[in-house]
């Protein structure tokens, strides 16, 4: 018996599902496998696992899993269930990654969908589960989809053994036939429940114009004009990214401001600024005994600032707008941005990175007197319920990472959205009553957007698949039942790149694959194959640490996996400034960054280590301070990347004294720097694992057209690539080296770049 609290109980009341408890209940009674498909904020996620906690599913040593595509979601989910069920987080648990709150006595398990991969690993039949729930299907995340393909085989083995498994798979009203009417996946088609949300109507206002670059400035003005003419009601803004989320805070903030902030928290922002205060205050001191660096050779180009080339497409439509009342036109008379205290905003970020404790704030009600504006990415789009929006403003752009399917060169676009997304975000305006969804560009540029978002499994390389199956004996990777399958392209590119680093067989004779075994691509998994699948990292990086046994080199090894994998470990120093003061703050940081990065490039042969060694030095460093926030602040590096180092460090020290019982690793916090030899095998092993990412520089003599000055050649590109000038051997240009990836910015730029020798190369 659950004991839920008065206003829970009536809350819960008003959710559209609860109406259907039976119909789902019994559906899932008779069904191995049921979908359950509703719009966002029908009550989905939070009621299900409750429906099948009241029926007995989580008695006894029984699990109720449930897999979230975000992080995000797994926490928030978890702790909302459990205060809607009067049940401690010790029963109503979540896990991600590196962290959670399971226990004993766990009943309920939110987790990533990562998490229960790893899981079937272990446990191919998944016993201690009698429902797992793959919620949020429709965003089609890889590793959801393998997981509905593992279980579409595991259900039917479970039955077989007599103890049945039931299957969830939830979704918002999205294309599932991908998912019903996949005979591969289920031969018997599963019964579809669909849950009506009482929806309101959603009045959708399209701009006649589409601002050609600044949607970030449209997306302000646009707030200003809702909040200064309409009616009380929440405003959720869609934007692609943190750095631009954070930006519009700081102008929403600054032109509405909310003297009560205090009392209600710092937010993330003030918390940097005074950060930021602080690293003003303390830099004359700290910069002082540090060498003078040339500054003037470093280039402003920021790594991963998305290019420019975003689609302009623009129609304007015939000027006949019928200007509803509520319509506020696009145009409009300069906004002042002068500080209006009269009009309270209460202006919360919300992205996948946000802290949890952040996060949770958008599910509070605002302070009285305020109005709730939500800046966020696209988890706000189907994840996560925010209460009491009345309007959206959508600037109709998404952010993605894009691969080339045959280079692998990967590059971050903003682009526009699908139709579908599109639509979920405005949905978001209408839970509670009738809303509005103001879309910055116009309705013929909706009609050409894409009605859906490409799963994600197409659209990204799949080495890390591809090893992952086959260690689960699934040999013949092309008669997987996955939902989409990834394209024959990709599938022969992963199988080709596990064959040279030695975890598939080689096929035999010519040691390439030919006509028919591309076919089938059914090379089994080798010994080393194994051991490099249980290592939670890419393929090329797991090479790294099945080798770095030699020479004490495998502390460095993980540190130098740890960082590859979490990326990003630097802060965005070049990003826009939004004043001048902060303007001048990020300059001084700058010159701080890049001086420090020099000092952890090392010197003399150590630096031929390059960016690796940088990234050594930057995590020995942090570890040095103790992990510290300010720390850091200071050196502009971002603690959430140096916290998930030691975490993942962590993990991957116990994985590897699991498999050699005669190694005994411990996480050393005082970690010397490499010794000359030891720097070498650390090159040597890291071109093992990059064998394909080998570049050679262009010499003068050779040099027939200006555009290869300085750059490099893969066998894998015909266009020049480059060292790019924030790169720890962008002084060097060695002739040879490795690189960790290629992202194309303003040109194609290698990250993650080492010195090799010529002679190494086989
Ligand atoms: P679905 O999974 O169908 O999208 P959810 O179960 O996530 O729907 O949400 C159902 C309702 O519960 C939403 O209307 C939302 O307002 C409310 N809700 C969800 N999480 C929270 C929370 N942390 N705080 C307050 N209300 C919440
Ligand atoms: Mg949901």
């Amino acid at each position: 018996p659950v004991d839920r609290s008065p206003d829970i109980q009536e809350a819960r009341l008003k959710l559209p599902i609860l109406a259907e408890e039976q119909v789902i209940m019994e559906a899932i009674k008779e069904n191995p496998v049921v979908v359950l498909c509703g719009e966002t904020g029908s009550g989905k996620t939070t009621q299900v696992p409750q429906f099948l906690y009241e029926a007995g599913y989580g008695s006894e040593n029984d699990v109720i899993g449930i897999t979230e595509p975000r992080r995000v979601a797994a926490i928030a989910m978890s702790q909302r269930v459990a205060l809607e069920m009067n049940l401690p987080q010790s029963v109503i648990s979540y896990q991600i990654r590196y962290e959670g709150n399971v226990s004993n006595e766990t009943k309920t398990k939110f987790m990533t969908d990562g998490v229960l991969l790893k899981e079937i690993q272990k446990d191919f039949l998944l016993t201690r589960y009698r429902v797992v729930i793959i919620d949020e299907a429709h965003e089609r995340s890889v590793y959801t989809d393998i997981l509905i393909g593992l279980l579409s085989r595991i259900v039917p083995l479970r039955a077989k053994k007599g103890s049945p498994l039931k299957l969830i798979i939830m979704s918002a009203t999205l294309r599932i036939e991908d998912f019903t009417e996949n005979k591969r996946l289920f031969p018997v088609p599963p019964p579809v429940i669909k849950v009506d949300a009482r929806q309101f109507p959603v009045t959708v206002h399209f701009n006649k114009r589409t601002p050609l670059e600044d949607y970030a400035g449209e997306c302000y003005r646009k707030v200003c004009k809702i909040h200064r003419m309409l009616p009380a009601g929440g405003i959720l803004i869609f934007l692609t990214g943190q750095a631009e989320v954070h930006s519009l805070c700081r102008r929403l903030r600054k032109t509405f401001p909310f003297c009560g902030r205090n009392y209600h928290n710092a937010t993330e922002d003030e918390d940097s600024q005074e950060a930021v205060r602080r690293f003003k205050k303390s830099r004359p001191k700290k910069t002082m005994n540090l060498p003078k660096i040339d500054l003037a050779s470093y280039s402003a180009q920021p790594l991963d600032e998305g290019d420019e080339d975003r689609e302009a497409a623009d129609d304007e439509e015939d000027g006949s707008g019928s200007d509803l009342d509520i319509d506020l036109g696009d145009e409009g008379a300069e906004e002042d941005e002068k500080a209006d205290s009269s009009l309270p905003l209460f202006v919360l970020p919300l992205y996948s990175l946000l802290a949890p404790e952040k996060q949770a704030k958008v599910f509070r009600p605002p302070p009285p007197g305020t109005r709730l504006c939500v800046v966020a990415t696209n988890v706000a789009e189907t994840s996560l319920t925010i209460p009491g929006i009345k309007y959206v403003v959508d600037c109709g752009k998404v952010k993605k990472r894009y691969y080339d399917k045959v280079t692998g060169v990967s590059s971050f676009r903003v682009d526009w959205t699908s139709q579908a997304s599109a639509n979920q975000r405005a949905g978001r305006a209408g839970r509670t009553e009738p809303g509005h969804c103001y879309r910055l560009y116009s309705s013929a540029v909706f009609a050409d957007f894409e009605q859906f978002s490409p799963p994600e499994i197409t659209r990204r390389p799949v080495e890390d698949l591809v090893l992952q199956m086959k260690d689960l004996n699934i040999e013949k990777v092309v008669n997987f039942p996955f939902p989409t399958p990834p394209s024959a392209d990709a599938l022969i590119a992963a199988e080709e790149l596990l064959i040279s680093l030695g975890a598939l067989q080689e096929p035999p004779k010519t040691g390439r694959l030919n006509d028919l075994q591309k076919a089938k691509l059914s090379s089994p998994i080798t010994p080393l194959g194994k051991t490099m699948a249980s290592f939670p990292v890419a393929p090329r990086y797991a090479k790294m640490l099945a080798l770095g046994r030699q020479h004490e080199c495998l502390p460095y090894v993980i540190t130098i996996v740890a960082a590859m994998t979490v990326r990003e470990l630097f802060e965005e120093v070049d990003r826009p400034a939004v004043s001048d003061e902060e303007k001048e703050l990020l300059k001084g940081k700058k010159a701080r960054v890049l001086q420090m990065q020099r000092i952890w490039a090392g010197q003399g042969s150590a630096q031929k280590l390059g960016d690796l060694m940088v990234m050594l030095g930057a995590v020995g460093a942090c570890e040095y301070s103790g992990l510290e926030p300010k720390f850091c602040e200071r050196n502009g590096l971002r603690f959430k990347a140096m916290l998930e180092i030691r975490r993942l460090r962590g993990q991957l020290t116990t994985t590897v004294n699991s498999l050699c019982p005669d190694t005994h690793l411990y996480l050393d916090s005082k970690m010397n720097p490499p010794t000359e030899s030891q720097v070498t095998y650390l090159r040597q092993i890291v071109m093992s694992g990059l064998g394909d990412h080998i570049a050679r520089r262009i010499r003068q003599e050779e040099l027939l057209d200006e555009k290869w000055r300085n750059a490099y050649k893969t066998p894998l590109l015909e266009e020049p690539v480059f060292i790019h000038p924030n790169s720890a051997l962008f002084r060097q240009l060695p002739d040879f080296v490795v690189y960790q990836e290629i992202m194309e910015t303003t040109k194609m730029y290698m990250k993650g770049v080492s010195a090799i020798e010529a002679e190494w190369i086989p």
